[in-house]
């Protein structure tokens, strides 16, 4: 079956799953040329088995709340593919959690941790539990009844959990204590740890980094800097505050971050006390940006508006799927906007990307930008078995060349006859090739 065949069975049988299938048909449709050139790939039914994740658990998490009422959540660990090593990718907590969102992430990670260099499979997990407003205790409570079912099903070579949106620090904290209590071992089952029980240092700070530094290669290879230049980044979480401060150390001005509620404008940057305020914000558990502008008169609140809207040279989506579309592209467009570097999973529409290509405007996607995160983990779990750990600079050290590593790959795999670099094609294709080669030594399995 060639690739269009493949699809068109797919948007059958999964007719419901439309995060899925935009995630498979986008790799689908860069890796195709590739795939008609090695028969051993169509003849071993690679893309046929990649397309379907080797296990899905679903399990009902039951938790009581603080009015003393029970709660029903559905938890779920999507174990994608392990031709390369282990399960690994992380956790999501959002209310809009469902295993179409899960298999997307979880298929995404497989390309994105074989770009990494690290001997990583792909896998996603989460609940549809919403730890907005939640009490301290009560997101204890439910990580605590979460890992109660989960447990059974993970370990530090089988599948390696980490955060994701609504799971951080906190979150891995207690997802571990109860793992370590059950399974009575302190091994690296999960990463995001905390400093003192077997964390990375970085990790926290790893994927808006290594997205600052991927893009950072991609301005070099055009002869520019980041330095001066003016970013729009959305989101003010984990990854759009590691990406803020990366890209305000190497001089360039972070114009706008963005929030449900709203865009800040921010004309004058930003600078160590509006960075720490980002992380306050997260903290605060309320989903909005607006008090960025009521603390910094020098920043604006622009209610309902994306960060999109705000001319920058740089767009750095840090949020949600699918959160730039075509409008937003062409509106970034017309502002000027001569570079899009995906830091969200799949942030960017079809119609965004179609858009950017059409315009011969720099885009890469997030299974390349955002796998400085991962690749952290990846560094954390090495870390962990070594029952050792690293200084920041190692592992910054370590980032940097898997970043660029990353970038290498993308150029090699992407550059089209007239001198573009296609980001997309080169991540998906370089993905694909090593875990189709991995697929095919191990045989039907
Ligand atoms: N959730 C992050 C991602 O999308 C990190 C996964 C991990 O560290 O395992 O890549």
């Amino acid at each position: 079956m060639n690739t269009s065949e493949i699809m068109a069975r797919l948007k059958v049988k999964h007719a419901n799953e439309k995060e899925y299938l935009q995630a498979v048909q986008e790799v689908l449709e860069t890796i195709e040329d590739v795939y008609n050139q090695h028969p051993e790939f169509e003849e071993a039914k690679i893309i046929e088995r990649l397309v379907e994740p080797d296990r899905i658990f679903t399990f009902k998490v039951t938790w009581v709340d603080d009015n003393g009422e029970i709660q029903t959540n559905t938890g779920y660990r999507v174990q994608f593919n392990s031709a390369i090593g282990p399960y690994k990718g992380g956790l999501r907590f959002h209310p809009s959690v469902n295993i179409s969102i899960l298999k997307f992430l979880g298929f995404e990670q497989i390309f994105k941790n074989a770009l990494t260099t690290l001997p990583m499979g792909g896998g996603k997990g989460g609940s549809d539990f919403n730890p907005k407003g939640k009490s301290d205790a009560e997101i204890m409570r439910f990580c605590q009844a979460f890992m109660l079912e989960l447990w059974r099903n993970i370990g530090p070579d089988t599948d390696v959990p980490a955060g994701d949106v609504g799971v951080g620090g906190r979150e891995i904290g207690y997802l571990f204590g109860m793992y370590k209590k059950l399974a009575r071992e302190h091994t690296g089952v999960l990463t995001g740890k905390g400093m003192t029980w077997g964390g990375s240092l970085i990790r926290p700070e790893a994927t808006g980094f290594g997205a600052v530094y991927f893009v950072q290669h991609m301005l070099h290879l055009q002869g520019k800097d980041i330095k001066g230049q003016k970013v729009a980044i959305s989101g003010f979480g984990n990854v759009a505050w590691g990406a803020a401060l990366k890209a305000t150390q190497l001089g360039a001005h972070v114009i706008a971050i963005s929030g449900p509620d709203g865009v800040i404008h921010n004309p004058q940057g930003m600078n160590d006390e509006k960075i720490a305020y980002m992380l306050e914000l997260r903290r605060s558990n309320n989903d909005v940006v607006a008090p960025f502008a009521e603390k910094f008169p020098d920043a604006t609140f622009i209610p309902g508006k994306k960060a999109w809207s705000i001319k920058c040279d740089i767009a750095m989506p840090c949020a949600y799927q699918n959160e730039l579309n075509g409008d937003d592209a062409k509106e970034l467009i017309a502002n000027g906007t001569w570079c899009c570097a995906e830091v969200s999973n799949m942030g960017c529409t079809p119609e965004a990307i179609a858009e950017f290509q059409k315009a011969r405007i720099m885009f890469a996607p997030g299974k390349a930008v955002n796998a400085g995160g991962v690749a952290t983990s990846g560094l954390e779990m090495t870390q962990n078995a070594m029952h050792i750990s690293w200084s920041a600079e190692e592992v910054d050290r370590k980032l940097h060349e898997i970043m660029s590593n990353i970038h290498h790959s993308c150029v090699r795999y992407g550059t089209q006859p007239d001198g573009y670099i296609n980001y997309l094609k080169g991540a998906n294709v370089a993905g694909f090739m090593k875990v189709a080669t991995a697929m095919l030594e191990q045989g039907v399995i």
